[in-house]
């Protein structure tokens, strides 16, 4: 008898492709001849899909005859995988991880921007958003184009996903390029390097030149090139070699020089040398050390109060990575990823960092990408997506500010990039290293069950105290005063002292705009949003009414819309009007905002920091963005104007994020040789949350925090998973949540179920919105439940984007 032998053929005639569709299964296609040796798994390929072209992951290559018949794929869009084994299998457990189909996973792990996407990309003009804030409710509702704007209101989005959601999508939208209120912009063209100015080139010989005839110019630049060895900038070049900037383009085409874009150089301006580190830093570090240069798997907690150096701690154990001939991967959260910082990582590491920013153009994005693929760059440092770098040989992943909420996704795949990078650390056999002051209630109970390594650095830098904070109770100061007031009289006091003294001074307020809703003394009404259900905040600088939740504005009314009384009047402070009413108290004092309406751009963002940290301003002003991890010295005073913004919010971890948050704030005074004050105004001063921020005392908090958790079988205790039923009719959200709620009493075993409940935002986006939440004693029956919900709804045909499944979700509105 002959051994079977698995037949595996050098030119497999089909292949497996998950597409980014919400059917959770992948297709087969035929491979015609001319692609047959060239398709790898991880590669992306063209295929027709109904009367559509999209454009997926192969995730295998076969001789596997199908039953049905099938399509040819179209054309191969990758000369080599973007995805390599590793993050294939990264992407298989998110996909069964967080109930996401895996075509939708393999979207979102594919580099972001240019680097690999094709075709054209939208973008809402300026007449286009007016446009649309003059629309009436019925245009609204029945018009697809205005669908269209609304959807490209948010961001800029690609053809084949505006597609996907409204139908005959390019036809409409040639139609309001043409009346100018959206923009198409043509991503190769612009990813394309020979067309860059010279002075944004850097150009190096890839092969010799073959024999033949070349241009005086081209000869010119070869001899040149020849000369001087590696890689120059172009415009330099031209500058020596006449036509050489034309000479170069016309090599690069044929493959014998190279064109690249050049890398800007980033400003090591506060970076610094190394420091020697203290006690506490050196042992942190020798325990990361040890384990690096073991090579297994370890997660570690670096729990170290706010100023205790724990950059410092990572760029040394990024060192002892290297030094053992492997790579490093950093992730910051989405707002702290600054050129300051990435300064001091290059300042540190040189050409042997990446950085991983979406603040980037296309073209320098792709040159960085490239750079951690080729093996260039061995220090990666990048946001949430940046977990999915194509870096090999990794040895160290470090997650910063573990505990921040924008390493989780808010859209399929809704994974959290903090837990991802975990999976991947334990795959690659790997170190991860979470830090952070205030660790979420998760990993520091991961740390005490010994799951984790806790590793603290108890004291700050150079054993300079931690702020003195006090808190100022705003019942009393009304009573006192009579008057409600944005300010207690002890902190505009305050901020009057360190302005003549020359000092500078942070307030927060985590909630931007001027008045947080707009009320009618007649008849009670709020203003709501046409498309959620909650109320617009006024932003005075634009004489707007804004939903904070989708965007929708509208003009601010003169009379009540209800009852047509004249008496409309503005209700509680956004971080616009304490600036404002700074300007009057304090008219000599410089001051600067910074929210979601001060910044529009990541560079934005860092012209006020730095102009800030430049002495510019006495005063910054601004929401939780001014919280992160900022290293201000003259920063003596940190006052924060209201304590109690997400006290009030219906979600299991608001204490959580309230004491992070004004741990974090409170952390950001006396960072230099001058001590801290913090103000806390609050009318809750009794809130534990709240108290333990005040007394900075992380364990005090965690203690209390986890006995509620126990309590009420939240995480760390329970394994949760948010449902959401949502659909713009209200009629289909009731029978769906209705039939899920009957599907799962009783409740499979080891489950709970609470729901299905109107959601606490319960319509949004024009959707109505119910929730069920899923609590289970562990994972398995969690997944199991989720399952069978999945199953369920695919069974009845439900629109797969009724059901939104949230697994770890971090917010339950
Ligand atoms: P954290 O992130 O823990 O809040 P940072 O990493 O921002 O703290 O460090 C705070 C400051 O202390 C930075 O200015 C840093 O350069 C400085 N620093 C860190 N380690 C040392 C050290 N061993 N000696 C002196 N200064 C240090
Ligand atoms: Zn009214
Ligand atoms: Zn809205």
């Amino acid at each position: 008898m002959t051994e079977q032998i698995p037949h595996s053929s050098a030119s497999p005639e089909y292949c497996d492709v998950a597409l980014p569709v919400p059917l959770d299964r992948p297709f087969t296609y035929s491979l015609p001849e001319t692609l047959r040796h060239r398709v790898k798994p991880g590669c992306r390929i063209l295929v027709p899909f109904g009367s559509r072209k999209l454009s997926g992951f192969v995730l295998r290559c076969h001789d596997d005859a199908p039953d049905a018949e099938i399509r040819d794929a179209l054309r191969l869009l990758d000369s080599a995988p973007i995805l390599d084994e590793s993050l294939l299998g990264l992407g298989r457990w998110i996909s069964s991880y967080y109930c996401a189909p895996l075509g939708e996973v393999f979207r979102a792990m594919a580099p972001a921007g240019g680097e690999v996407r094709h075709g054209k990309v939208y973008t809402l003009t300026d007449s286009g958003r007016d446009a649309l804030r003059q629309l009436t409710l019925a245009q609204v509702v029945e018009d697809p184009a205005v669908e269209l704007m609304q959807m490209l209101e948010l961001r800029s989005l690609s053809l084949p996903h505006l597609a996907r959601h409204v139908p005959n999508a390019t036809r409409l939208l040639r139609n309001l390029e043409k009346r100018g209120f959206v923009n198409a912009e043509d991503i190769d063209a612009q990813r394309d390097p020979l067309r860059a100015p010279a002075s944004h080139l850097r150009v190096e010989p890839v092969t010799p030149p073959p024999p033949g005839k070349y241009k005086k110019a081209e000869r010119e630049l070869l001899a040149y090139l020849e000369l001087h060895p590696g890689s120059h900038n172009l415009k330099d070049v031209a500058g020596v070699v006449k036509n050489g900037g034309e000479a170069a383009r016309v090599l690069a085409r044929r493959g014998i020089l190279a064109l690249r874009t050049e890398v800007s150089p980033i400003s090591s301006a506060f970076a610094h040398a190394p420091h020697v580190l203290n006690p506490w830093q050196q042992a942190a570090y020798e325990q990361m050390r040890d384990a690096v240069r073991a090579r297994e798997f370890r997660t570690f907690l670096l729990q170290g109060v706010t100023g205790s150096g724990k950059t410092e701690v990572y760029m040394n154990a990024i060192e002892a990575v290297l030094a053992e001939g492997r790579t490093a991967l950093l992730l910051v959260p989405e707002i702290a990823l600054t050129p300051a910082m990435a300064g001091q990582f290059f300042h540190r590491f040189g050409g042997r960092v990446a950085i991983l920013h979406s603040a980037f153009g296309d073209s320098e994005r792709a040159e960085h990408w490239r750079r951690v693929r080729s093996g260039e760059a061995g220090v990666i440092v990048g946001t949430r997506s940046g977990v999915f770098a194509p870096v090999a040989n990794l040895g160290l992943v470090i997650i910063d500010e573990e505990h921040d909420g924008s390493y989780k996704q808010e859209e399929t795949p809704r994974y959290n990039g903090r837990d991802v990078a975990i999976v991947r650390a334990q795959a690659a056999g790997a170190c991860a290293v979470l830090g952070s002051a205030t660790p979420s209630l998760e990993s520091r109970y991961n740390a005490d069950r010994g799951k984790y390594t806790l590793l603290r650095l108890p004291e700050r830098i150079e054993q300079r105290p931690l702020p003195a904070v006090e808190l100022i109770d705003m019942r009393v100061e009304f009573l006192e005063t009579r008057r409600q007031s944005t300010f207690s009289r002890r902190l505009i006091e305050e901020v009057r002292a360190r302005v003549e003294n020359g000092e500078q001074t942070m307030l927060l307020l985590n909630r931007r705009g001027f008045s947080t809703f707009v009320a009618c003394r007649a008849c009670g009404e709020r203003i709501q949003c046409v498309n959620c259900a909650v109320t617009l905040t006024y932003h005075r600088r634009d004489q707007r009414l804004l939903c904070h939740y989708c965007n929708y504005a509208e003009r601010v009314p003169r009379v009540c819309p209800k009852c047509a009384s004249e008496h409309i009047y503005f209700l509680g402070t956004g971080s616009e009007r304490v600036e404002d009413e700074l300007h009057r108290l304090i008219p000599e004092a410089r001051i600067t905002r910074m929210d979601r309406d001060t910044i529009t751009g990541k560079r934005q963002y860092e012209t006020i920091l730095s102009a800030f940290r430049e002495g510019s301003y006495d005063i910054l002003v601004g929401t939780q963005m001014i919280a992160k991890g900022h290293d201000i010295p003259n920063v003596t005073l940190v006052g924060v104007i209201s304590a109690d913004t997400g006290l009030g919010m219906p979600d299991f971890r608001a204490a959580e994020r309230t004491f992070q948050l004004l741990t974090q704030v409170a952390g950001r005074a006396g960072r230099g040789n001058l001590p801290g004050t913090v103000l806390i105004q609050t009318i809750n001063p009794d809130h534990y949350a709240i108290r333990f921020a005040a007394a900075q005392d992380y364990n005090g908090f965690y203690e209390r925090e986890l006995e509620y958790r126990k309590m009420m079988r939240y995480p760390p205790f329970a394994a949760l998973a948010n449902v959401i039923v949502r659909s713009e009719s209200r009629g289909d959200v009731l029978r769906v949540a209705a039939a899920l709620g009957s599907l799962l009493t009783p409740p499979p075993e080891h489950v709970k179920v609470l729901g299905p409940a109107e959601a606490p935002v319960p319509r949004l986006k024009a959707e109505y919105r119910y929730q069920l939440l899923i609590k289970a004693a562990s994972r398995k029956p969690l997944k199991q439940t989720l399952d069978t919900i999945r199953a369920y709804a695919a069974d009845l045909k439900w629109p797969a984007t009724s059901l939104v499944i949230d697994v770890d979700p971090l917010s339950l509105l």
